[in-house]
């Protein structure tokens, strides 16, 4: 599932997203993810679907486009999708955003901060802070950052651990609720006990 020709898997890029991660961002949500969680509220974005394929040159334009503007994001959040199952090609986007400035980028992930420092270590050093572990259903959870109990925060870069520390301790509130191509998406991560009415209503990004 590696890329070596300079794409990247990508459902959706929105700015604002202002429920994942602290202050004003801009959300990249990866396609594609081989650990299927029980319960997952992404299981739309499971399959690597070729046609989602983008340049990584191109996804790092959109979101710089977002920068410098009247509002602009604040920060970057990288969701799924699973960012290390396309690892190659997700490194070469932070290391694209890194190039240019781009110090917090929050990256979601379902699999384990140990296993993952070992095997890509250089993450320590390209993303501010990481949430991991897999999604476990009937663990839930009030905190705002993640879906389930077992879910832990890493915050890399010492100057990011204060913004990080105030969201982590914040409960879960509102979701947002935004427009993306036809669809009406959910951003947030919902209390499990909510995720089958939110669903109803509307396609969940978490
Ligand atoms: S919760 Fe995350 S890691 Fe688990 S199946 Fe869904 S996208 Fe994959």
């Amino acid at each position: 599932m590696s890329d070596r020709s300079g794409t990247i898997l990508v459902h959706m890029v929105h700015f604002p997203v202002l429920t994942l991660g602290p202050g004003r961002r801009v959300g990249v949500w990866l396609r594609g993810c081989s650990i299927h969680c029980e319960g997952c509220l992404s299981e739309e974005l499971w399959s690597f679907d070729p046609a989602c394929a983008r340049g990584v040159d191109d996804v790092a334009r959109e979101v710089y486009g977002f920068f410098g503007r009247d509002v602009s994001p604040s920060s970057v959040t990288i969701s799924g999708g699973e960012p290390f199952d396309q690892w190659e090609a997700t490194r070469a986007l932070l290391e694209r955003f890194a190039s240019s400035g781009i110090r917090d980028v929050l990256v979601y992930t379902g699999y384990d901060i140990a296993d993952l420092l070992c095997r890509h270590g250089e993450i320590a050093s390209l993303a501010a802070a990481v949430v991991d572990a897999p999604f476990k259903l009937g663990e839930d959870t009030e905190a705002v950052w993640k879906g389930s109990e077992n879910q832990t925060l890493s915050v890399f870069k010492p100057e990011f651990e204060n913004v990080y520390d105030e969201w982590a301790r914040s409960a879960k509130g509102a979701l947002q609720v935004a427009v993306s191509g036809n669809r009406v998406v959910s951003i947030g991560i919902p209390r499990q006990s909510d995720a089958a009415a939110i669903r109803a209503l509307v396609a969940p990004e978490s």
